[in-house]
């Protein structure tokens, strides 16, 4: 059984290096958009030119099955489009028979795939010293504000009062 890792935004957006990860390596197109730090993006992005992270697409089963679940245990509200993709390629990870691990720092993506009976790993504990800052914003009209401590609650946009999502903006050093 092949053991696959698949990195979400927190994961790299931390800094981790990709190329000392001696397993399958994958993750989603839209992570790429979330990472801002130009040189950690170059990174990113030379190591999915050599196929050192895989880009996935999810398929639609997998999706509806991680909205259901997300829906179940509240975590639907704060996660973005891209977590639920992270979580859903996982879920199709694993039904193809493989063993994934999650390398991801977010709280509700842990809570989600622990569901799912998805192993996940914060890696912050693996020796990376840097703690991701977040941001909410509005799906509606894109108002964003900074997050400093992450709690599941709901929060509503004070431009159009829909609900806010979350999702990972910058990195700073421990
Ligand atoms: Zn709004």
């Amino acid at each position: 059984m092949t053991e696959v890792f698949i990195l979400d935004a927190t994961a790299l957006i931390s800094g981790l290096d990709p190329n000392i990860i001696d397993r399958t390596l994958w993750t989603v197109a839209e992570v790429i958009d979330e990472i801002k730090d130009p040189r950690n993006k170059l990174r990113i992005e030379m190591a999915i030119e050599s196929k050192t992270i895989k880009i996935g697409r999810p398929s639609a089963t997998a999706i509806e099955k991680i909205k259901k679940t997300a829906e179940k245990s509240g975590d639907i509200v704060v996660l973005s489009e891209t977590d639920i993709k992270i979580l859903s390629l996982a879920l199709d990870q694993k039904e193809a028979g493989h063993k994934v691990v999650i390398l991801t720092d977010d709280y509700s993506v842990q809570n989600v795939a622990s569901r799912l009976r998805i192993e996940s790993k914060a890696y912050t504990t693996a020796g990376i010293r840097y703690e991701i800052k977040w941001e909410l914003y509005c799906p509606s009209c894109f108002h964003s504000i900074e997050m400093r401590n992450i709690k599941r609650k709901e929060i509503f946009c004070e431009i159009c009062g829909t609900k806010m999502k979350r999702r990972p903006y910058d990195k700073q050093k421990i």
